[in-house]
């Protein structure tokens, strides 16, 4: 047998490790591996390498993916995925493996319509497909978040300020809300808040300077619509010192987490052995611990169910 293998959208910190597992698992069924180079682009165009276990060794703690990765403009047309399985049939492979976001998985559903049998793997930090409870990527995403804001808090507590920082996540409020749970921050802005939320914010902070506090620490979405104005309406409405930080893309880089590595491995293992037992069409995932594989275009169409307990978290965080 033999399949390919490519990572798309935004880079996500473990996506190495899926590499990895991918080919030695596949090493272990004699199924050869080749690794399409900058998403779709590499399958489009036929730019691959074979991959085998010295291309791989070394590479499982290891922050972005050794594939490259890129958004591909050529796939969001009809020609694009029509292309790709030309390359696709002439080097006769018996499958896909696509690593990434929503995005990605809407042009493998493309592809299963050409007759590829793919499967999909969740790489992003974001955390936010549907199907699944967990991207690889977000753990290592919120850890360095919440490092660069420890670092941040140092200054902000010596001068008695407040600070906003801009998380990433897109339209995901998750790894706001995860970062400031973890950083014991005041207030939590999210994609979707409205105009009540930032005046609980403002008086918030002024009942608690009133009470003695003298730093604070605001977490804000890449996703929330204020996020550009909320710095100066603190600062004007409460008279306090505020200083603004975008994190910006060092979240998506560094060496993964151990749980990002560790769930990457087991996603690598089932897909290829749901290639294997010739299966297809398939997306991974993570529910409840527990690794699990769906149909990919039904767990596409589910809804991205925002739970109760992340309600519950911001109501926590945001209360006085
Ligand atoms: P991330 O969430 O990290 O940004 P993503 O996979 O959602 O990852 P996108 O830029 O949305 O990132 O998608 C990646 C690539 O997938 C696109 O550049 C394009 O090549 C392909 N793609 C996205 N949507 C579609 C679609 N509707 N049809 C075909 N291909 C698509």
């Amino acid at each position: 047998m033999k399949i390919g293998v490519l990572t798309s959208g935004g880079d996500a910190p473990g996506m190495n490790a899926v590499i990895c597992a991918i080919v030695k698992k596949a090493t272990e069924y004699e199924i050869d591996v080749y690794g399409f180079l900058k998403g779709y682009n590499g399958l489009i165009s036929g730019n691959f390498k074979k991959l085998n276990m010295d291309s791989v060794a070394g590479i499982v703690n290891l922050g972005g993916t050794v594939l490259q990765t890129a958004r591909c403009e050529e796939f969001l047309t009809d020609l694009g995925p029509r292309k790709a399985k030309q390359t696709y049939d002439m080097m006769a492979l018996d499958g896909l493996i696509v690593i990434g976001g929503d995005g990605t998985f809407r042009g493998a559903v493309k592809l299963t319509e050409l007759g590829i049998p793919c499967i999909g793997i969740p790489g992003t930090i974001d955390n936010d497909i549907a199907s699944t409870g967990y991207t690889i990527g977000f753990d290592t995403a919120i850890n360095t978040a919440t490092k660069m804001i420890d670092f941040l808090m140092d200054s902000v507590k010596s001068h008695g300020r407040c600070m906003v920082v801009e998380v990433m996540g897109r339209e995901s409020g998750k790894i706001a809300l995860n970062t400031a749970l973890a950083t014991g921050a005041d207030f939590v802005l999210l994609p979707g808040g409205n105009e009540e939320q930032e005046k609980q914010l403002i008086n918030k902070i002024k009942y608690k300077k009133v009470q003695g506090k003298e730093h604070f620490l605001i977490i804000v979405a890449e996703g929330c619509q204020n996020k550009n104005t909320i710095a100066e309406k603190i600062a004007a409405e409460t008279k306090i010192s505020v200083r603004s930080s975008v994190l910006g893309y060092v979240q998506r880089g560094g060496a993964p987490s151990a749980k990002d590595r560790i769930i990457a491995s087991k996603m690598g293992i089932r897909a290829v052995t749901i290639l294997k037992n010739k299966g297809k069409n398939r997306m991974i995932g993570e529910l409840s611990g527990k690794i699990v594989d769906l149909d990919l275009k039904e767990a596409m169409n589910n809804k991205n169910s925002n739970n109760a307990d992340d309600k519950e978290v911001e109501r926590f965080i945001n209360s006085l």
